[in-house]
């Protein structure tokens, strides 16, 4: 099985902090594992995020109680693992915070390095960080928040910057639903993806946060991308080692 989505942060870069997400993906029977990191951990994309730390008091806290590395600190160390051995396909990568209009940094910054999988995903909508805290969500406009995240999503997707969209339907994570029938938006997209080549995720991150939240995409929008002939990879979003491989077997059984 496949886990195409870890979170390596919240630690050094260690051949220890390595072996603890390789001896889990071992014991989930995971036999390809990619290790990504965010981008907004890092200072070469600063200059993606000056909105969002504009945007509120909490999104600024957010932003900076982060350690911000160089990406060659990060680079540096895939180098030194990919010289050891290990038990599975072991891949990294980047999960990239798409911005309409950041595309030529995006694209400098992802080719500065031979990367395994670059993970495109919509965290942002115009400065709002959908997916932080359910509080943010009171005064937000439900159909305009979801028309701008597909709206984003396939921009993202004709960028052919990246190799899959992440969690393609994370904004329902905090429950809230548009008035309008999404089923033409999921046909829509998932003939983007067809169309410029892109993977979709199937990843249970978000009801690994919010069980109440079905896994994974939702029966429309994971139809539309099986009709289309889009190719599926499981993901996890785990963000510690003891979360790798999770609901993966799950997932595997909806593709
Ligand atoms: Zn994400
Ligand atoms: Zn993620």
């Amino acid at each position: 099985m496949i886990d195409m989505h870890v979170h390596l942060e919240f630690a050094d870069y260690t051949f220890d902090w390595i072996d603890k997400f390789v001896d889990r993906a071992v014991a989930m029977n995971i036999d390809t594992l990619c290790l990504v990191e965010h981008t907004h951990q890092f200072k070469d994309f600063a200059s993606m995020y000056t909105d969002i730390v504009k945007y509120s008091d909490f999104q600024y806290n957010w932003y900076y109680k982060k350690k911000l590395r160089d990406l060659t600190e990060y680079t540096d160390f895939i180098d030194e693992v990919r010289k050891r051995k290990y038990p599975i396909k072991l891949l990294f990568g980047l999960e990239v915070c798409y911005f309409e209009g950041m595309e030529k940094l995006i694209d400098e910054k992802i080719h500065s390095y031979n990367f395994d999988h670059i993970i495109g995903s919509v965290h942002w909508l115009d400065g709002f960080g959908f997916d932080l805290n359910r509080k943010a969500w009171e005064n937000v406009d439900v159909d305009n928040a979801y028309r701008r995240h597909f709206e984003i999503m396939e921009k993202l997707i004709e960028s052919e910057l990246f190799d899959a969209v992440g969690h393609p339907d994370s904004i329902k994570i905090f429950g809230y639903t548009p008035s309008y029938d999404l089923i033409p938006t999921y046909n829509k997209i998932a003939g983007l993806m067809k169309k410029h080549g892109i993977c979709a995720e199937q990843n249970g991150g978000v009801h690994m946060k919010h069980n109440e939240i079905e896994l994974g995409l939702a029966p429309e929008f994971l139809k539309a991308v099986k009709e289309n002939g889009v190719k599926i990879i499981t993901a996890s979003d785990a963000h510690r080692p003891e979360d790798v491989g999770r609901n993966i077997a799950e997932l595997v059984k909806t593709i």
